[in-house]
């Protein structure tokens, strides 16, 4: 079990604590802003913890006062650990395999690759992306499936120790999902698609020659891209 908490920063009750809110539906919701579009809906404190871990802010609220729950960054949110508590990657598995997308929800999508990204991230609220080796923070990155999700089977979805690994949206997620690059025997190269943009050009020369970190566990998963996008 963990504790989370906050304090309460203003006004007649400033000063009492906040607790995670359990909404109507009886999910928590982590969030990065107010704004419910953001929201990811979770199904315990374990798994609202996780994603506090991996730098989600959370709604939150205190009983007593009768104010509406509201959205308290990450940075204000306290935890603490209180005996027997579940260890994170555990938590995630066992998330993870509950949700199945194939014709699921958007807001069960973002569960499924917020918990990954979580896991992913082992607890940090930052992380390295595998393609170009550079640090981005947590909302920069994303848990880029190696082999597309919807052509896994049942057993590789689960494998997600393997099947995802992080990438930066601030190009090389995009690059691979759409095959610009791809991965050979453990190292970032060009595929046969077309290029005659000169800043993809410049990107990609940035990048390739880079020896991903995971590719012991994921080899299977980048040789299947690889062969789609070399055909
Ligand atoms: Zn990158």
């Amino acid at each position: 079990m963990t504790n989370i908490r906050a304090q309460i920063a203003r006004g007649d009750h400033k000063g009492k604590p906040l607790f995670p809110h359990k909404h109507a539906d009886g999910k928590y919701v982590a969030t990065t802003s107010r704004f419910e579009e953001d929201y990811v809906r979770v199904d315990s404190v374990d798994e609202l913890k996780a994603l506090i871990e991996s730098g989600f802010g959370a709604r939150m609220s205190n009983p007593d006062t009768g104010n509406a729950p509201s959205f308290i960054v990450n940075k204000k949110i306290q935890m603490e650990e209180v005996e027997h508590a579940r260890p994170t990657a555990e938590i995630l598995k066992s998330a993870s395999h509950e949700v199945d997308l194939d014709g699921d929800s958007r807001s069960k999508y973002r569960k499924e690759q917020s918990l990954l990204r979580a896991y992913l991230l082992g607890g940090k609220d930052s992380g390295r992306c595998t393609i170009c080796h550079h640090d981005f923070p947590f909302d920069m990155l994303v848990a880029a499936h190696l082999k597309k999700r919807s052509e896994c089977s049942a057993s590789e979805k689960k494998d997600i120790a393997n099947i995802a690994a992080l990438m930066c949206k601030t190009g090389c997620d995009d690059l691979y999902e759409q095959g610009y690059l791809s991965v050979r025997d453990g190292e970032v190269v060009k595929t046969k698609k077309e290029v005659t943009s000169a800043k993809v050009i410049e990107v990609l020369s940035q990048v390739t020659g880079n020896r991903v970190a995971n590719w012991e566990g994921s080899s299977a998963y980048y040789q299947w891209h690889y062969s789609k996008f070399n055909k």
